[in-house]
């Protein structure tokens, strides 16, 4: 795959670019290509690989057995050599974003189904050999682990291929019912053509899929920006390939349709279960609703602040307009580096040393931008009608403006390239690519989040920022923070670039998540979300009472998934089989042990 080589479009796959976006995919994808020095692919150093006590010839079996049900164009064999593509062209056989070796977490076979009946056969079929598989719907989870399995040679279902239509969009009720491939592109594109007024709630970058980011508890940044609160209505497919619906869809309609409130009531009657199909390995969802949001008028800002100190305060005035809902949105604080790299211009263009980004050179480098010499930069939007929103913005800039030296500028005063315009389309629910630009920092850049859940007050925010910068200091990484705050908590999103041809990188970017994890627990802050590569630390992290919701999680993975076929070790719930053996990756040890499985 080379920097000229076509994009797919929206027309041609269901992981496609939009007509749209078309000639900005290919200025990301040229830019990106142009900083690339890995090759496009290398040959295999391993055979196929194979899974957990599973011989080549039970595979070869299995595999002939699942091809009859399947079609030859069901099933793929991962024995080529592994492409990490970029973005908009993702690979679904390994995590493209590797922080290991490329080859340790790799899946052995990549199955396509088309129905709900062809993922229970699949299930089944996993059962009958004791293979693992392991479920995406877009595979485009990138900081997060991508499409790799957890563990190694398991069987990708990508049940995004044939599984991608909008299966419903009602107007008047502002809902939807989607397919797991369905992304944020798609979904958007679909909508306009019924020229309803509605909008959807994108993440960053539009490509993922929207059922896929909801059940890990993705986030967008219009008021349904908390993607699995505002899903309704789950079908899914146990670790027995038996089906169940959630919510009112328990409830058969009249003559056999779905239940007409499955898109509009969350709950059934009994306990509510839907959350424990959300950052777990208890079944496959093949079916989700979700509520639109109405058209509304709304209104971008930023506001910038001069100095590194006013962090905990802007915290502080932050909570409070947040909890009274003054704030439309939830709101980014960004760290005044962020507005060099969202230029899509490489960290070499202001500073070439090895070392740090010396704060100096920042403040050199944002003088000569739009926002001038600033330390932290806030996104807002607010929503409804010119008045209020007009009435909203004068409690904001009150509050934010009796920090001095602070400015506020509204998108029609900063010029057509700056990211605020971007802010907009996200945050009036039109997914873009633009955030991209800032992987242009490195060359062969990737990246891993840092995401703890922290209070919303002054003395935990520096607490956590002077953590997090003192540890990106000791394994010498750039401190990107993203604070998004959500009112009585904010998720500091802390984002390590790395080079993926840089083995030391790696190792330090490893070794930095590691540390940030264990330390930031002893604060009492854990992860909302994390690398698959740190689920079992994460998982452990949640350790009240000798691990109560570590034993309650594997109580239901035993009752539901008594063979451990679904993806084993997803979000650090590990089935019984697997218990003790070295399967958990808490350390650096973690390398050792998954190469050990090769
Ligand atoms: P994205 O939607 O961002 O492209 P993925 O398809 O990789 O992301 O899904 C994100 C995570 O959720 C992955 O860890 C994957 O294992 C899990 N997952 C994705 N789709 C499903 C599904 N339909 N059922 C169960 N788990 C899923």
């Amino acid at each position: 795959m080379s920097s000229s080589s076509r994009i797919p479009t929206l027309t041609t796959t269901h992981s496609g670019v939009p007509a749209r976006l078309k000639n900005e995919a290919d200025a990301a994808k040229e830019r990106l290509y142009s900083l690339k020095t890995l090759p496009d692919s290398v040959p295999r150093k391993s055979n196929v690989k194979l899974p957990p006590n599973t011989s080549q010839e039970t595979l070869d079996a299995a595999i002939t057995a699942l091809t009859k049900f399947l079609g030859k164009d069901g099933v793929e064999i991962n024995n080529k050599p592994l492409v990490d593509g970029w973005y908009m062209e993702h690979p679904n056989t390994h995590d493209a974003y590797h922080v290991i070796d490329q080859e340790e977490m790799v899946c052995s076979a990549i199955t396509y189904p088309s129905s709900t009946s062809e993922v229970q056969a699949i299930v089944k079929w996993a059962n009958e050999y004791t293979i693992p598989i392991w479920p995406i719907s877009m595979g485009r989870n990138i900081g997060y682990g991508g499409a790799a399995p957890r563990v190694p040679g398991s069987v990708v279902v990508d049940l995004g291929r044939n599984m991608n239509k909008v299966l419903k969009i009602d107007g008047g009720n502002a809902t939807c019912m989607v397919e797991p491939g369905v992304s944020y592109f798609k979904l958007y594109e679909e909508i306009q053509k019924t020229g309803l007024p509605l909008w959807i709630d994108t993440p960053d970058l539009g490509g993922g899929s929207v059922l896929g980011n909801a059940i890990d508890r993705g986030v967008g940044y219009t008021p349904y920006g908390d993607h699995f609160a505002n899903r309704c209505g789950m079908e899914v497919v146990l670790p027995d390939g038996s089906l169940l619906r959630t919510g009112m869809g328990a409830l058969p309609g009249k003559n056999g349709e779905d239940n007409p409130t499955w898109e509009s009531f969350q709950h059934a009657y009994g306990p509510s279960i839907d959350g424990i199909f959300s950052q777990s390995n208890f079944g496959i969802v093949t079916k989700m609703g979700f509520w639109l949001m109405p058209a509304s008028g709304h209104q971008s800002y930023m506001i910038t602040f001069p100095r590194e100190d006013d962090f905990p305060q802007i915290v502080e005035i932050i909570r409070p307009l947040a909890l009274k809902r003054v704030l439309g949105n939830i709101p980014q604080l960004r760290h005044a580096i962020q507005e060099l790299a969202v230029t899509g211009q490489p960290r070499t263009t202001w500073y070439n040393g090895p070392d740090r980004f010396p704060r100096e050179v920042v403040r050199e480098g944002v003088k000569k931008l739009p926002v001038g010499d600033v330390s932290w930069v806030f996104y807002g939007t607010q929503y409804g009608d010119e008045a209020s929103i007009f009435s909203q913005l004068e409690i904001i800039k009150s509050a934010f403006l009796s920090i001095p030296g602070s400015k506020f500028y509204l998108p029609s005063e900063l010029p057509s390239d700056h990211y605020i315009h971007s802010r907009v389309s996200v945050c009036s629910g039109v997914p873009v690519l633009k955030e991209l630009d800032w992987l242009n920092w490195k060359p062969n850049a990737a990246h891993l989040f840092f995401s703890p859940i922290v209070p919303t007050s002054s003395s935990h925010a520096k607490i956590i920022h002077t953590l997090i910068d003192r540890l990106h200091e000791k394994w010498g990484f750039d401190t990107f923070p993203t604070i998004c705050v959500a009112g009585r908590e904010m998720h500091y999103i802390a984002n390590i670039v790395y080079n993926r041809a840089n083995e030391d990188e790696k190792r330090r970017a490893r070794g930095l998540m590691r540390e940030m994890i264990s330390e930031a627990a002893k604060e009492g802050f854990g992860e909302y979300r994390t690398h698959l590569l740190f689920a079992d630390q994460v998982a452990k992290t949640y350790g009240w009472n000798g691990g109560a919701l570590r034993r309650f999680n594997e109580t239901i993975k035993d009752a539901l998934d008594p063979k451990g076929i679904l993806a084993p070790g997803r979000n650090g719930i590990w089935p019984k089989s697997y218990r003790g053996k070295r399967w958990e990756l808490v350390g650096e040890e973690a390398k050792k042990s998954v190469k050990a499985r090769l």
